[in-house]
Parts: C-alpha cells; sequence; structure tokens
C-alpha cells in the first residue's frame, strides 16, 4: 500500500499506526512475521470510519485479539491489523441487582482477568474458561471452550460494526453457536454482554483450581503454541473423535520439524521454540494431515487461524 494512501485512509482518524510491525510476535506462538500495517483506534469513531473505508477501498483488514489462536506466516499479512488494545475497548462493567447480574464487556477485554472478577465478586457464568486465554472478541469468534463448557453458554447479546461501520446487537438466540464456530457474519466484534448467576466465591475457587490442575495434567501450558492445532473430526457416525488420539494412535507425539513438535504430553499442541519458523509450524501440520488422512481416512481441519500473503496458506 503505497504511503500516500496510507495518509488519506488514516491521516485524519484519532488512531496509532505502527508500520512494518512484528505481529507474529504478538502471538502466543511468538513467531512469525509481520503486518504492513498495524492500527490501534483511540475511538469507536474512527475504527468505524476505518472499517468503512477499507471495505470501500478493498483494503484487506484483519482483527487481532490476544493472538492465543494465530499464527502469522514468516512472509507477513498484507493490508491493515487492528488492534482493540485502546482503554476504550478493553472496558467492562458489572451491573448487579437483586434481579439480574450482567457483565458487559468490550471485545479487547482480557477473558482471564475478567474469569477471576467473576470468581471474586462470587458470579458464576464464565468460571468455565479459565485457563483459556482470550480476548472477549476472540474468544466470541471461536466460541472457545472445553469440556467445562464455552462462551457462548452465558452470553446473552453481542454487538459488532459491519463493513459499512455501522452497529449491531444481536441477541444470543439471533446467532448459531457450534464447536469453535459462530455464525456472526460482520467483521469485528465489538462489545458483549453476559448474563450471570450468584454463587459462592469458594465454590468458583474450587472449580476455577480443577480446571486449571485438569489442564496443567494434560495440556503443554509452559511451551509455546496455540492451543489445539486441529478440531476433532466428526466420525461417520456424527461423534467427534479427540484430533489428539488420531496422532498419537499414529505415533506422531515428539515429531519434529525444525523448531515446531508434536507435544509429547498432548499430540493436538504444536509447540515451538525460539528459534522456530512459522513454515516449521505449517509442514509439521501437513504432515501431521497427510499421515492421519493416509491411515485413517479422516480429514483433519486446523483450529489454528493461520494469517498468510499466500492465499492458498491462509485459513
Ligand atoms: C495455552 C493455550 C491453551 C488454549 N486452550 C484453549 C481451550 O481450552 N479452548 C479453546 O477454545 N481455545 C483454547 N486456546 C486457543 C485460544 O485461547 C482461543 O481460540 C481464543 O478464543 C483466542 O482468542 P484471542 O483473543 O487470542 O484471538 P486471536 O487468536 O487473536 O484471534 C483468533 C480469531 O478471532 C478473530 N478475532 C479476534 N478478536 C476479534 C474481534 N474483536 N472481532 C472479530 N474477530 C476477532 C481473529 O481475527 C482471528 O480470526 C488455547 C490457546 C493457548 C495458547
Amino acid at each position: 500500500m503505497p504511503r500516500s494512501f496510507r495518509s488519506t485512509l488514516l491521516g485524519d482518524l484519532e488512531v496509532d499506526i505502527n508500520h512494518d510491525a512484528q505481529i507474529g510476535a504478538m502471538t502466543y506462538f511468538a513467531i512469525g512475521g509481520s503486518a504492513d500495517l498495524l492500527v490501534r483506534p483511540r475511538s469507536a469513531d474512527a475504527l468505524s470510519v476505518l472499517l468503512r473505508r477499507c471495505y470501500d477501498d478493498k483494503i484487506p483488514c484483519k482483527i487481532l485479539g490476544k493472538g492465543a489462536n494465530l499464527l502469522i506466516d514468516d512472509s507477513g499479512v498484507d493490508g491493515i491489523v487492528i488492534s482493540l488494545d485502546n482503554p476504550c475497548f478493553t472496558s467492562t462493567r458489572f451491573d448487579c441487582d437483586d434481579n439480574a447480574k450482567a457483565l458487559h464487556a468490550m471485545a479487547g477485554a482480557d477473558l482471564a482477568k475478567l474469569v477471576m472478577d467473576t470468581v471474586r465478586l462470587g458470579l458464576d457464568g464464565l468460571v468455565a474458561m479459565a485457563g483459556i486465554p482470550a480476548s472477549i472478541g476472540g474468544a466470541i469468534r471461536m466460541n472457545a471452550g472445553g469440556v467445562y463448557g464455552c462462551i457462548s453458554d452465558s452470553l446473552s447479546t453481542v454487538t459488532c460494526l459491519t463493513y459499512a461501520g455501522g452497529l449491531v446487537t444481536y441477541n444470543k438466540e439471533d446467532l448459531v453457536f457450534g464447536y469453535r464456530t459462530c455464525s456472526i457474519a460482520e467483521p469485528l466484534i465489538l462489545s458483549a454482554t453476559f448474563n450471570l448467576q450468584e454463587c459462592d466465591p469458594e465454590v468458583l475457587r474450587t472449580k476455577v483450581k480443577e480446571i486449571f490442575s485438569w489442564k496443567k495434567e494434560r495440556q503443554p501450558l509452559a511451551d509455546a503454541s496455540a492451543g489445539c492445532i486441529f478440531k476433532n473430526p466428526m466420525s461417520e457416525k456424527g461423534e467427534r473423535i479427540s484430533a489428539g488420539k488420531l496422532i498419537d494412535d499414529i505415533g506422531l507425539k515428539g515429531k519434529t520439524i525444525g523448531g515446531a513438535s508434536v507435544s509429547t504430553q498432548h499430540a493436538n499442541f504444536i509447540t515451538t521454540t525460539s528459534d522456530a519458523t512459522a513454515n516449521d509450524v505449517i509442514q509439521l501440520i501437513r504432515e501431521i494431515k497427510k499421515q492421519v488422512f493416509d491411515r485413517t481416512t479422516l480429514i483433519l481441519q486446523e483450529e489454528v487461524v493461520i494469517w498468510s500473503r499466500d492465499p492458498e496458506i491462509q485459513r
């Protein structure tokens, strides 16, 4: 994107701009390339105008959450990456009275912090999300969750920005949430509200401890990863099969390409060393998919979101 064009696109907007921003380093993998432009809007108005201009001018535009489910290709990312880390996009508010307890959270708010806030305040509804690194927007987009529940369980409404820069609010009933999917078609989740229930903080604290020890026992939490790399595939009988078990059964635990390895603790995690490249991870993903298909005819689908300049790689 030429610099003159950048100044007409962004020059009059309340935004902070980083050229050639090292966004790979901002992900949980902490590897990969840069974005042509990382833009941090300082107001909702600036964000809405920015989205509309990107849409009108056909400039690719992506939303970065906490980067916990993202792999940035070594060649980097075209267009604009938007980060919602300004305080106007990370604020939260609890509305509690005798009748109802609700949480209003902007999309950039930190889910892990909110889980602990709800525990302290004795409010149930988000504790199932303990141990899942995410922003509120990223968690809703992915319908993040696991054996204890998912983010959509306590969701009440979601407010999104449309490509035209307008606001639209959905009740949960208007949306379809599935396994790591949601039906939101708008490019940007701006905020959400959750219905919470009063609960003894001690009960919630015990639940959080239980979830953390469950995860610690099974997942390589100390290593760089993006959580589960693949979705659990569907069997012919319509049941989900554990992708980790499939990968383990064909002996791929510990398989390494460059600085990327299949975790020996949980075969659906790829962990990386600091000298790994995104290409190491991409090659390992391809190798796992090939071997699983050759042995089982099942096609593994990535849960991790990959951003690349190469349309063949991006998903
Ligand atoms: C150690 C570890 C453990 C994990 N465990 C789990 C687990 O148990 N369960 C689980 O489901 N996941 C798990 N994950 C994956 C990750 O935590 C979730 O997918 C999470 O929802 C990602 O949120 P994020 O804010 O980091 O999104 P990102 O990774 O930044 O982005 C993910 C996708 O969401 C989109 N997005 C982000 N914000 C917005 C927004 N405001 N509006 C629109 N789109 C947006 C991005 O464009 C991208 O497509 C784990 C990851 C790690 C590293």
